[in-house]
């Protein structure tokens, strides 16, 4: 996928990032999540279907104590 960045080049690849999300006014991070990064300008996008099951995985976790979790497929 070619990056949305005015003026870069740069080909998106996939690979593993950390996403942070505000959720019930916690700061939850989610770990090696699925995105597609652009090695010019580092600019981080996550497909729709991981957006919907990072919300998922949100409800499940949120009942969890703790603040980082590992992103499950
Ligand atoms: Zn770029």
């Amino acid at each position: 996928m070619k990056c949305h960045t005015p003026d870069c080049t740069g080909e998106h690849q996939t690979q593993p990032i950390s996403h942070a999300v505000i959720y019930r006014e916690r700061t939850i991070v989610f770990h090696g999540v699925p995105a597609e990064v652009c090695p010019e300008c580092g600019e981080a996008v996550l497909i729709e279907e991981t957006t919907l099951h990072l919300e998922g995985l949100l409800r499940r976790k949120a009942r969890a104590k703790g603040a980082a979790f590992a992103y499950e497929a």
